[in-house]
């Protein structure tokens, strides 16, 4: 039978997080001590552990079929694959940084400054859409410490915290993209292995969709029932159950993350009482 090769970082910001969703989709595997690939024990799927900047270009060989990479490293590479999933981890954005002593004020400040980045192609494409004349020198780590240095006026790194900008003397000015975690693949799988990938998709949406949302369980005095049920949603509709106390009843929802606080209170406020709220594993719809 065929196999699906995935490839995952084999260090770094993406390694763990790449695991944790094979393991959320019950795909179990051993990781060897040499760590360059190894086979799952109860999926067709093969895992190979590669360098992210590689992943784009073994993509498009069909060295590997799918693979899990950061949304910059693919833009920056630009080799033909396909996005098919966005994956919610290893979020960070691409931003312009100066030093915190230079007086920016626009876009148009940047002209005529030296940049250090290790996404010169990113940077480039923003600066012609943006008629900005700034020159490119392309590095490829430790970007924060070029204008200590004297190599460059100013950076265009990936951020998340802020910290290292902080720490390195420099403030961020400009976004010029938001990233992500993505799950791509190559763009002619053959059919027996887009048939595996659609079943890891399959897996990995209901994996997405179960962190999204907690399950939710109140007592309710009967009579305000009603009106607390309008304000919960549930997948279809909320499971109401009586209580050994004729009074009360017990209301099990499904609750979408981002509404969770407001919910909360508002049920709350309406006389609802012993709010448990408990993670889901997975939603199949
Ligand atoms: P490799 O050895 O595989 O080339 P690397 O040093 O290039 O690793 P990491 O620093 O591990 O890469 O980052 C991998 C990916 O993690 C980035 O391409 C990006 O998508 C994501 N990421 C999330 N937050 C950050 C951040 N603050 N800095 C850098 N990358 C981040
Ligand atoms: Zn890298």
């Amino acid at each position: 039978m065929d196999k699906l090769k995935i490839a995952i970082q084999k260090s770094g910001r993406l390694y763990d997080d790449s695991i944790k969703l094979l393991k959320d989709c019950s795909i179990e595997i051993n990781i060897g001590i040499d760590k360059l690939k190894t086979t799952a024990l109860n999926f067709p799927l093969e895992v190979l552990f590669l360098r992210d900047d590689d992943i784009p270009q073994y993509l498009e060989d069909g060295v590997a079929d799918i693979g899990i990479v950061g949304k910059n490293v693919l833009l920056e590479k630009r080799k033909k694959v396909k996005i098919k999933e966005t994956l919610g981890f290893g979020k960070c954005r691409l931003s312009i940084a100066v030093p915190k002593s230079l007086s920016y004020k626009r876009l148009n400040d940047l002209n005529g400054k030296r940049i250090a980045t290790s996404y010169p192609f990113l940077i480039k494409e923003f600066f012609i859409k943006k008629s900005i004349n700034a020159d490119i020198h392309e590095i490829s780590g430790a970007v924060e410490i070029a204008p200590g240095i004297g190599l460059a006026d100013c950076i265009c790194d990936l951020v998340s915290s802020g910290s290292t900008l902080f720490m390195n003397g420099l403030k961020e000015v400009e976004t010029i993209l938001q990233s992500e975690a993505v799950l791509a693949s190559n763009i002619n799988l053959i059919y027996s292995k887009n048939i595996i990938m659609d079943k890891l998709l399959f897996r990995i949406r209901a994996v997405k969709k179960a962190k999204n949302n907690k399950y939710i369980l109140l007592n309710v005095p009967n009579d305000r029932l009603e009106k607390i049920i309008s304000y919960l949603p549930g997948i279809k509709s909320p499971v109401i159950l009586p209580l050994a106390n004729s009074e009360c009843s017990s209301v099990h929802s499904v609750v979408n993350e981002n509404d969770f606080w407001g919910i909360v209170e508002n049920l709350k406020s309406l006389g609802a009482q012993d709010i448990l709220v408990l993670p889901i594993e997975k939603i199949i719809l």
